[in-house]
């Protein structure tokens, strides 16, 4: 069925991807710890049905949100919401309110959407309130709705990041039980344009 414009316009405003990443645009040649295709069998979009995470493991600049965006972007393509948000904005957003409706109503957006998407997880600590709501988060979207998860941070220092050994092992324990682990190692993309600017004559600002 084909989908109207104007509500693809209005989802793909919504989903707040950070800029237009796709598949085709990753050079898996740069990146030869990352399987294409596996990242091709993810974009047949099966995780959907089977509300599987897929957690992009990987240092700084290795493409992590580039291959979480992209596969985003297939998903609003076939017809399905998506929101991208950072693990600050999520514990931003779901820090207190003025009512337990109220946070509860906030927290819906999270939950209902088909793809969520936490990006940069592991540079900000949560504190016990922001931890909790995380946890409710994932538990409410437990075998429901797909978490694409971007991190620089190894599981076993998830307790320091949540302040909270247990909740964290919980947490984890949802999170891991149907997902797909992706981890890049290699050298980063940007220190890649960086190095080419360095050697390239008159490239050097004066
Ligand atoms: P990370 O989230 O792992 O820190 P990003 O996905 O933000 O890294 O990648 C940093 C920049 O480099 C982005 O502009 C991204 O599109 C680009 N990039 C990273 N890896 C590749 C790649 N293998 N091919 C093409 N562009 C890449
Ligand atoms: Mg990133």
């Amino acid at each position: 069925m084909p989908v109207a414009p104007r509500a693809y316009a209005r989802r793909v405003r919504a989903a707040r991807l950070p800029a237009h990443k796709t598949l085709e645009g990753f050079d898996f040649a740069f990146q030869p710890s990352m399987p294409e295709r596996l990242l091709r069998e993810l974009a047949g979009l099966s995780f959907l049905e089977t509300a599987t995470n897929l957690i992009f493991l990987g240092p700084p600049g290795v493409g992590k949100t580039h291959l979480a965006s992209a596969l985003a972007a297939q998903t609003l393509d076939a017809g399905h919401s998506v929101l991208l948000t950072t693990l600050g904005g999520l514990a931003e957003a779901l820090d207190g309110s003025p009512s337990p409706t109220a946070w509860r109503h906030r927290l819906r957006r999270y939950v209902l959407t088909r793809v969520l998407v936490i990006d940069e997880v592991g540079y900000t600590r949560l504190t016990a309130e922001q931890a909790h709501a995380l946890f409710e988060l994932v538990t409410a979207r437990y075998e429901k709705g797909a978490i694409l998860l971007t991190s620089n941070t190894s599981f076993a220092e998830w307790g320091a990041l949540l302040g909270n050994e247990v909740l964290a092992s919980a947490l984890l324990d949802r999170l891991l039980h149907h997902a797909e682990g992706i981890t890049i190692s290699g050298a980063s993309y940007r220190m890649k344009d960086r190095a080419a600017l360095r050697t390239t004559p008159g490239a050097v600002a004066s």
